[in-house]
């Protein structure tokens, strides 16, 4: 028998998967963790489900709570089906710049969402402030409690990569992986899987693929929070070290612009039948890169994030892509038929 309890025991486990292209053009073994494969389709599943856990443990929420979240989408949706499955309510304050696709999710789930404008941290109307005082004020009015997930900077964010993510990976590939890569949303992915690989062997390379409108390439280069330009890619691009970003140091830090990203993504769909969204298409070739600094021969992991429906509209709309200065290709132009 195989059965699991709840949707939860779905969290996670999730399966390495060889990518071929990236493979054949670097030498090395290049393997992406299907995280688009738990049951809400994010590497998020496992933050909500950690955050949650630990809120639990601490009595600070019970059945019937209400968790409160700032989130770009794949966090809210994590945390609506963990909620869900324990019977408490989700708030989900996302900036109103996110993907239809993520917020139409978030709605059909049941999560009570929150738009507000796309304002920089440093604004009190940021979306992460606004839940914050929200779930502050929910917390006395619901007796049953409230909690702020606060993913940027609840370690209990970083914590369920140290306990899962990363030791999965070591176990997947028999202690063989050589690097690992991850682009940075809350950086809970990124330090908590390079915490684990690192206990396990200490010179596993480290690199963070960054995006343009991100400070965090200038900050592991230069020292200095500096972003330059901007890009399309949801889900990923931090100003700031945020707490779970804190003590992490690594080996390779990689700017990675959007016409590459978006081909490596296009190319993962089409050519390998993966399934994913354009912050894969930023570690996939972050991947390579790193491939190219270590040599062939080596074993690197990265994370395949979410699949490319949550950006459908976007993702495979010619004009879209071109207002944002990207070349789509010829294909997405001409979409395929055949006569009856
Ligand atoms: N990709 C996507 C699509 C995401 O939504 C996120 C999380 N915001 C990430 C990558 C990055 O994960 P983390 O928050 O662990 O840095």
């Amino acid at each position: 028998m195989d059965i699991r309890d709840t949707v939860l025991a779905a969290i996670g486990n999730t399966p390495l998967i060889k990518l071929r292209r990236a493979s054949e053009e670097t030498g090395c073994t290049i393997l992406g963790k299907a995280e688009f494969m738990n049951p809400g389709h994010s590497v998020k599943d496992r933050a909500a489900l950690g955050i949650v856990t630990d809120a639990m443990d601490k009595g600070e929420l019970r059945p019937g709570g209400i968790i409160v979240e700032g989130t770009a989408g794949n966090t809210g949706i994590g945390l609506t089906v963990v909620g869900n499955a324990l019977g408490m309510q989700t708030v989900i304050v996302i900036p109103e710049t996110q993907s239809q696709e993520k917020k139409d999710t978030l709605r059909s789930l049941g999560a009570t969402l929150v738009e507000v404008p796309a304002v920089p941290y440093r604004n009190d109307n940021n979306y992460v402030k606004v839940a914050a005082r929200m779930a502050q004020r929910l917390a006395r009015e619901h007796a049953q409690g409230a909690i702020f997930a606060n993913q940027f900077d609840n370690v209990a964010n970083r914590d369920v990569h140290v306990r899962t993510t990363g030791p999965e990976i070591w176990a997947q590939t028999g202690g063989t992986v050589d690097g690992f890569v991850s682009a940075v949303g809350t950086g809970g992915t990124l330090a908590g899987t390079a915490i684990a690989l690192r206990e396990r062997r200490s010179d596993v390379a480290i690199a963070i693929a960054d995006i343009p409108g991100a400070a965090l390439y200038s900050y592991f280069t230069t020292g200095e929070l500096k972003a330059e330009g901007s890009s399309i890619t949801e889900g990923i691009g931090q100003g700031r070290v945020t707490t779970n970003l804190e003590g992490l140091e690594v080996d390779e830090a990689f700017l990675i612009q959007d016409q590459e990203s978006l081909e490596t993504t296009l190319g993962l769909i089409r050519d390998e039948g993966l399934n994913v969204g354009l912050s894969t298409g930023v570690n996939v070739t972050g991947a390579v890169r790193l491939a190219r600094k270590l040599g062939p021969g080596k074993t690197i992991a990265t994370i395949l994030c979410d699949p490319a429906t949550r950006y459908q509209s976007r993702l495979f709309n010619p004009e879209f892509l071109r207002s944002k200065g990207l070349v789509p290709p010829e294909w997405l132009e001409q979409p395929q038929s055949l006569e009856p």
